[in-house]
């Protein structure tokens, strides 16, 4: 498919990622519910604390996602906040290597900050109560400067929070000096969501030498950063990198998405890296859906030949 073509059906999926009618039309569909199931553990907690002790028994770690964002009213935001506490029980009880993936969207970042801090913070208490960690996952560009902020904020008073930056923006060089400086631990992705060319790279050759130059500025930093990508290309630039930097595997983690590249996270792991599964679960799994289809055409290929299939 010419790569023009690629980037108008990406772009369209991404939006479509946000209309509620179509994630109603979506996510009452059986054949779209089964082939969800490739990215997401399930609707239920109990179906993602299976799949992360699956993870914990072939030698990785599990980040749980409860999949939701952009919540319209604050009982919403307060009912997520309840699911995230029951999530750290529940990790704590099952004793697994799990922490926590977060939208501040989902915590009513959209309804007031302060609103939004309080609700953070109560989650950031219960995991650190348990020595465990909170992440927070970036979302589209809008959001930026406030999730930043807003983690700032909240680690001041408690560190076992971290962020996430993404190689697309041209602002995260900046962003990852000025964490770093205050000992923040990041995850660094390349960003999942459909950016302008004011704001961010628009080639994936632009953003991928980001990446790599943002990996080159993490991982000497002292601080415990996680790489998350699936690139093969990626992986090599910091495996060359943490071996010229003599950096102890222990330093780091790789991190994967629940059901991408699993003969990848298995290969690491053989290899003594330590890897990370992000595991999403819940009922609300549309967005993250569709934007696991416009990061490859080749999914979505399969997602409309098994609707027609399936008539
Ligand atoms: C643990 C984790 C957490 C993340 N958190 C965030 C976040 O908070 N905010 C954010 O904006 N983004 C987040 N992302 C998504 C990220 O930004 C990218 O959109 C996504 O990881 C694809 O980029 P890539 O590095 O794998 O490289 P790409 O160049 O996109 O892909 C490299 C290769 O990986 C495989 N691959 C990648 N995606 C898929 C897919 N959907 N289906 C099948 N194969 C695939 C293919 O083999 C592809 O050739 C996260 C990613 C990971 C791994």
């Amino acid at each position: 498919m010419p790569r023009e073509s690629l980037l108008v059906i990406r772009a369209l999926l991404l939006k479509l990622s946000n209309s509620r009618r179509m994630a109603r039309r979506v996510t009452s569909n059986g054949v779209s519910r089964r082939m969800a199931r490739r990215f997401v553990a399930g609707e239920e907690l109990d179906e993602a604390i299976a799949a992360a002790r699956a993870c914990n028994r072939a030698g990785m770690m599990a980040s749980l996602d409860y999949l939701g964002e952009n919540v319209a009213s604050e009982a919403d935001a307060r009912r997520a906040r309840d699911a995230y506490l029951g999530i750290f029980d529940c990790i704590a009880q099952e004793k697994l290597d799990a922490n926590v993936s977060l939208k501040l969207t989902q915590l009513g970042l959209d309804l007031g900050e302060e609103f939004c801090q309080g609700l953070v913070e109560t989650i950031v208490e219960r995991a650190a109560g348990y020595g465990n960690y909170v992440r927070i996952d970036m979302e589209g560009s809008a959001y930026t400067q406030r999730t930043i902020e807003l983690a700032k904020r909240v680690r001041a008073k408690n560190p076992a929070v971290g962020v996430v930056v993404q190689s697309y923006l041209y602002r995260s060089g900046q962003d990852v000096r000025e964490l770093i400086g205050i000992g923040c631990r990041m995850r660094l992705c390349k960003g999942a969501y459909k950016e302008p060319r004011e704001i961010a790279f628009q080639q994936k050759a632009d953003v991928d030498a980001n990446y790599i130059r943002l990996m080159q500025l993490l991982l000497p930093s002292g601080l415990y950063h996680g790489i998350a990508t699936h690139d093969p290309r990626m992986i090599a630039a910091t495996l060359d990198f943490v071996a010229e930097h003599r950096i102890a595997k222990d330093k780091f983690e790789f991190q994967m998405l629940y059901g991408i590249r699993t003969d990848l996270q298995q290969k690491l792991v053989r290899d003594s890296y330590r890897m990370r599964i992000y595991i999403p679960f819940g009922r609300d799994w549309f967005p993250y859906f569709m934007r696991r289809l416009a990061e490859r055409p080749a999914n979505l290929v399969f997602f409309i030949r098994n609707l027609f299939r399936s008539r």
